[in-house]
């Protein structure tokens, strides 16, 4: 007798056993009403994701259409305007307590009425000579100095070290890669942007947050500080591994010097003895990783002819993702900045 080998499975929404139909995508069996029913629903999921799809593209087109739309364009205007009303309100506290003050200035409105009896009474009198005049002239002089620029009203403007309005500008990245975590003399500052190095005649290091494991990624990295009898390193390491102070032997990691000693899995090859890096404060170095290709390549910006060097990555030794690696030696103060 024939007998079929095919188990049959539960329908995964009915639990009937007649499942027939396995979905690759979520690996759940279901029966023949079923199956239709759950394509109808996959079809209707993808309709979702076209939806907001458009509704992004449409978003794009009005951002670029008009950049003013744009959410960080409306908050330089919520600023314009929480500004200008911050100056308005503080202009009309200011001119409110002047209008009391001045209303307030009873002294000269005294001596003003002192000065009218007394030319007054002289001129009913035709009774006044040159220095009666030059007298009244000097008064009069006198009193509408005071109403002008009393010497008891002054007008302070705030020097504090917070400013009444805080100035705002624009700060565009290159990348969004920080230093996560450092090694030996080495400490991480502002926001994870900058390393430093911290402690004199010794080795540090510092590694990026980033994991990469394909495309391309281009760094760049400028030495705030730098003593010229120094050098720095630039290059790679795998997630995996752990970060040593002394960067340019640090097990598995890819990289150079700045004097170009170059660093294959850990071990450092070709090295010239106290060669100079020759780099001075604000020089900038260009790291790129092409995980596609598996390299890492290295320019120094201000000479890339002479200074790119390209070194390839064997995967097997330095597995994905990679992050960057730097690394400082020596002097305390050097700083590298992720531009
Ligand atoms: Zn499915
Ligand atoms: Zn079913």
């Amino acid at each position: 007798m024939a007998s079929s080998t095919v188990a049959k499975t539960h329908c995964a929404p009915c639990g009937k056993l007649t499942g027939i139909f396995t979905c690759r995508g979520c690996a759940k069996d279901f029966c023949t009403r079923h199956v239709s029913e759950h394509r109808q629903m996959l079809g209707k999921q993808m309709d979702e994701v076209i939806l907001e799809h458009d509704q992004l593209r449409q978003k794009l087109d009005e951002f670029m259409a008009d950049p003013r739309v744009h959410p960080l364009m409306i908050k330089v205007d919520e600023w314009e305007r929480e500004s200008i009303d911050k100056i308005r309100q503080a202009a009309s506290a200011a001119r409110q307590q002047l209008s009391n003050r001045i209303r307030d200035t009873n002294k000269e409105i005294g001596d003003l009425k002192l000065l009218s009896q007394e030319l007054t009474k002289a001129r009913d009198e035709d009774d006044f000579v040159e220095t009666d005049l030059t007298t009244w002239i000097e008064k009069l002089e006198k009193l509408y100095k005071d109403f002008n620029a009393p010497d008891t009203i002054q007008i302070l403007q705030d020097d504090n070290e917070k400013p009444f309005i805080s100035k705002i500008t624009i700060s565009a990245r290159e990348s969004i890669e920080i230093f996560e975590l450092s090694a030996g003399c080495t400490r991480i500052e502002d926001n994870g942007q900058v390393m430093v190095h911290n402690r004199s005649a010794n080795h540090g290091s510092v590694c990026g947050k980033g994991q990469y494991s394909s495309g391309q990624h281009k760094f760049r990295f400028e030495f705030e500080q730098f003593s010229p009898q120094n050098w720095a390193f630039f290059g790679i390491i795998p997630k995996s591994s752990i970060i040593k102070d002394s960067s340019w032997n640090t097990p598995t990691v890819y990289g150079w010097t700045t004097n170009w000693n170059v660093t294959r899995n850990g071990t450092q090859e070709g090295v010239t003895v106290a060669t100079r890096s020759d780099i001075n404060k604000n020089d900038i170095f260009e790291l790129l990783m092409d995980c596609d290709r598996r390299t890492i390549r290295l320019t120094c910006v201000k000479m890339p002819t002479t200074a790119t060097h390209q070194l390839d990555v064997d995967i097997a030794l330095c597995p994905f993702p990679w992050k960057i690696f730097l690394g400082l030696q020596s002097s305390v103060g050097d700083r590298i900045r992720i531009l």
